[in-house]
């Protein structure tokens, strides 16, 4: 069986998939967009996690495209997958690297026994990267994914009918 692929309108804090993914920054300490609502909903407890994370894994910071999964405090899923985007607005313009968010997230997905898998729009706020090529990145990457054999569904969660029709045109080309 392979997972299947979808993609909605919606908040992402609300979603009940066994794992979210969040556009982090490399701090993992907390930012705006999505970063600060997953942070509001899930309450101190993810903070902690991340700063322990920071701590023993990854001192410097999260890399561009690399994710590392954590509890989720109060929200309803079980685990925040966390994930930096590259950010368009400083010159950080490789697919590649946006890829890699969406491979690695999976990866982590997997890895903790995650069987559905939230995604936002990594990238596409305050990053600057346009919405469409967001979509075909996100969309071709999961595709291709060999993960997606472990898990039974992954939806995009998008925030603006925008982005949402961006997924969907993705969804019926690639
Ligand atoms: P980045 O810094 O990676 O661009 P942002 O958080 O600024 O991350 O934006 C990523 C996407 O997440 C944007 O399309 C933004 O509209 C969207 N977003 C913001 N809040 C939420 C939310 N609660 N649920 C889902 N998507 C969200």
């Amino acid at each position: 069986m392979t997972a299947r692929i979808e993609a909605v309108r919606g908040d992402i804090t609300a979603e009940r998939a066994d794992a979210i993914v969040n556009a982090a920054n490399s701090s993992l300490l907390g930012g705006g967009g999505v970063d600060g609502a997953i942070h509001a909903a899930a309450g101190p407890r993810l903070l902690e996690e991340c700063r322990r994370v920071r701590r023993t894994a990854y001192p410097q910071g999260l890399p561009v495209g690399y994710a590392v999964a954590t509890g989720a405090g109060e929200l309803p899923c079980r685990w925040v997958i966390h994930t930096v985007g590259p950010n368009w607005n400083r010159g950080q313009r490789d697919e590649a690297d946006l890829a890699a968010c969406f491979a690695n997230s999976l990866r982590e997905a997997a890895r903790v026994g995650a069987r559905s898998v939230a995604f936002p729009a990594v990238s596409a706020g305050v990053y600057g990267w346009a919405g469409a090529t967001v979509a075909r990145v996100a969309v071709t990457t999961v595709r291709a994914a060999p993960e997606l054999e472990e898990l039974d569904l992954v939806r995009f969660v998008l925030f603006s009918d925008r982005l949402l029709a961006d997924f969907e045109q993705a969804l019926a080309r690639h």
